[in-house]
């Protein structure tokens, strides 16, 4: 498919082809997507989705890449972010928050803690995007997004149709859903609890100076590479138990400051990544007998 002018006209100069995945992940790695698309409404979505099924485009769904590696030989079909209107906060009863997709984790703690709204405050510590957070169903320091979910509002990528589902239709589990892949997540509604300003800001200060120090920051990493296999096994320990804290594959390797945490030092392709994840995790199933499960997505050819 040539993306031409009528086409870029159609798609307000959204739709690129080409586009180096690099800049869209924070390993910064990762090759080309065939075409990037970034929707700025629904309609736009709508019209570009029906787009791509009429010219049967594979479809990527992307937040902020925090979570997500994509590979050297990049990805087929289209990549799709969801960016503008997609991004908002908005105070709709005295404690219910209804946020774009799009919105930064962080953006909402501080939505939620100015407006005197706790339970938030876990979410200044999750680099990613609410989409994002839904469906990895993010956490940490005993909380997770599916407590303080209402419900989602999803476009079903097959026919379209704009669907709100409420949390208790939602199976939520240790760092996923059953959400089907053909749902494109464009808000959600939260329900916080009544605070007070002060205590909310102190307890997200907390958190945020618990997290420098146990986990690097400023650092090319997608977080976790693999799950804890539960709260007194985590997945840090055993790659430390089976002496893999040292490994090394080309410029990746593993942080000093968490052992779980897989870096890109600039040089490095998505294949030493990848390569330095099944290194680990086959030391550790042969130290051990776990068989980790990863927690990053890894996307493409
Ligand atoms: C430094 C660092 C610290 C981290 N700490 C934590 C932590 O404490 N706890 C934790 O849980 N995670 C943590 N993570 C991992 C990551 O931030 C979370 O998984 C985050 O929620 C991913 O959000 P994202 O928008 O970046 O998702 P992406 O990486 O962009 O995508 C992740 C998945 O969600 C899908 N997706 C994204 N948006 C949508 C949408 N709108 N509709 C449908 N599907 C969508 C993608 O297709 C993909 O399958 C950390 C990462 C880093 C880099």
């Amino acid at each position: 498919m040539i993306v031409n002018f009528n086409l870029k006209k159609k798609f307000r100069n959204r739709l690129e082809k080409d586009v180096n995945l690099a800049n869209y992940n924070w390993f910064n790695l990762g090759g080309s997507a065939e075409y990037f698309f970034k929707a700025e409404d629904k309609d736009q979505l709508k019209e570009f989705l029906k787009f791509a099924s009429k010219n049967n485009l594979k479809i990527t769904t992307l937040g902020a890449g925090s979570n997500t590696l994509f590979r050297d030989n990049g990805v087929k079909g289209v990549v799709l972010k969801l960016i503008k209107n997609f991004s908002y906060i908005k105070l709709i009863d005295k404690n219910i928050l209804d946020v774009g997709a799009a919105t930064l984790d962080r953006k909402v703690a501080n939505f939620a803690k100015d407006n005197n709204l706790g339970n938030f405050e876990f979410l200044s510590c999750i680099p990613g995007s609410i989409g994002g957070a839904i469906v990895m169903n993010s956490g940490c320091y005993d909380n997770e997004i599916s407590k303080i979910l209402v419900s989602i509002t999803v476009i079903d990528k097959k026919n379209l149709t704009e669907i709100e589902i409420k949390k208790e239709d939602i199976n939520f589990f240790y760092r996923g859903t059953n959400l089907s892949n053909d749902f494109i997540i464009i808000s959600a509604k939260f329900k916080g609890l009544a605070g007070n300003k002060d205590v909310i800001e102190k307890k997200q200060n907390d958190l945020i100076k618990r997290k420098k120090q146990s986990q690097p920051s400023q650092t090319k990493t997608c977080g976790s590479t693999f799950k804890n296999i539960s709260k007194n096994k985590k997945a840090w320990m055993l790659i430390k138990e089976s002496g893999c804290e040292h490994f090394k594959e080309g410029d990746a390797s593993i942080s000093e400051k968490h052992c779980n945490f897989f870096v890109n030092n600039g040089n490095a392709k998505s294949s030493d990544i990848e390569s330095l994840i099944k290194k680990v995790k086959k030391k550790v199933h042969e130290t051990t007998g776990v068989n980790l499960e990863l927690e990053i997505k890894i996307i493409g050819e």
